[in-house]
């Protein structure tokens, strides 16, 4: 008997920025078993919008790290510097929706309006939006031509609603929209969309249905399931996986050389001898 197709979509979305380590390692790896247990199909997405950090060496290299491993996903992979277009018309989309603002404060003005507001961000997250600045609802937006482009613009989440989720791993997640969360950025204004606003299109166009990713990413899935609901998209599931930490407690990141995926590999360790379990 020939099982039906499974529905299920995952997603490996490395940014080519460095090179993998461990903790990426691990959170690969769990995609791909989850994907492989439901019978499901793998994309590849090369979260390549950050200009002034991902370079091309990095893409082959990562590649490189997750074949190694012993991964495989349904080809071809997706270059977010490709759908451009897509993220342009989300923008239009949400502007036409009202649901974001134009944001043209300094760093310095939102750092000093942020020591008056009581909220922190997390290590790695961007920071709490100081609400003084946000412009009153309902203001006529300025219109999208080439100034509106070369603008930042903000999304603004909806005062004390209880965003929520059942993840996969951690269960039941929920912040409070306005004081856990705050006007996150979704356009940059040199002209590329945050990683808020790609990652939810991309997750909502191309049919994902369920995000796989490391736990410092849960505050993001927030963020995404306002955008994702703005645009009028089903949402993906998610599971997010706990952090791999070293010796003093801190979460693995690029700087580890040590635990470089190409570091291990020079040394002649085996994939088949890493513990990538959650
Ligand atoms: N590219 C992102 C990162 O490496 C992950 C994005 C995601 O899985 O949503 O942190």
């Amino acid at each position: 008997m020939v099982n039906p197709p499974s529905s299920y979509v995952g997603r490996l979305a490395p940014s080519p920025t460095g090179r993998l380590h461990l903790g990426h390692a691990r959170t690969f790896a769990v995609a791909h078993r989850r994907a492989r247990a439901a019978g499901g199909r793998l994309l590849m997405r090369n979260d390549d919008l950050d200009a002034a950090r991902c370079r091309p060496e990095f893409v082959a290299a990562m590649i490189e790290d997750l074949r190694w491993l012993g991964l495989e996903w349904a080809e071809p992979m997706v270059s977010q510097s490709a759908r451009l277009d897509r993220y342009r018309a989300a923008l239009e989309r949400l502007h036409a929706a009202g649901v974001i603002f134009p944001c043209r404060h300094s760093r310095r003005e939102l750092a000093e309006a942020a020591v008056s507001a009581p909220h922190e961000g997390a290590e790695g997250d961007e920071p709490f939006y100081p609400p003084v600045l946000r412009p009153p609802a309902g203001a006529p937006l300025p219109p999208l031509d080439e100034a509106g482009w070369g603008t930042n613009w903000r999304f603004r989440v909806p005062e004390g609603e209880l965003v929520a989720f059942d993840d996969g791993y951690f269960g039941r997640q929920a912040a409070v929209a306005g004081s856990d969360l705050g006007d996150f950025l979704v356009w940059r204004k040199d002209g590329v969309p945050s990683y808020q606003l790609a990652c939810a299109v991309d997750d909502a166009e191309l049919g994902v249905t369920e995000v796989v990713r490391g736990a410092d990413l849960i505050r993001s899935t927030f963020r995404q399931l306002l955008v994702i609901r703005a645009l009028g998209r089903t949402a993906p599931g998610y599971y997010h996986c706990p952090l791999m930490l070293d010796e003093h407690g801190r979460r693995l990141a690029k700087r580890h050389d040590a635990l470089a995926l190409a570091e291990l590999r020079a040394c002649g360790v085996s994939p088949a001898n890493l513990d990538l379990s959650v």
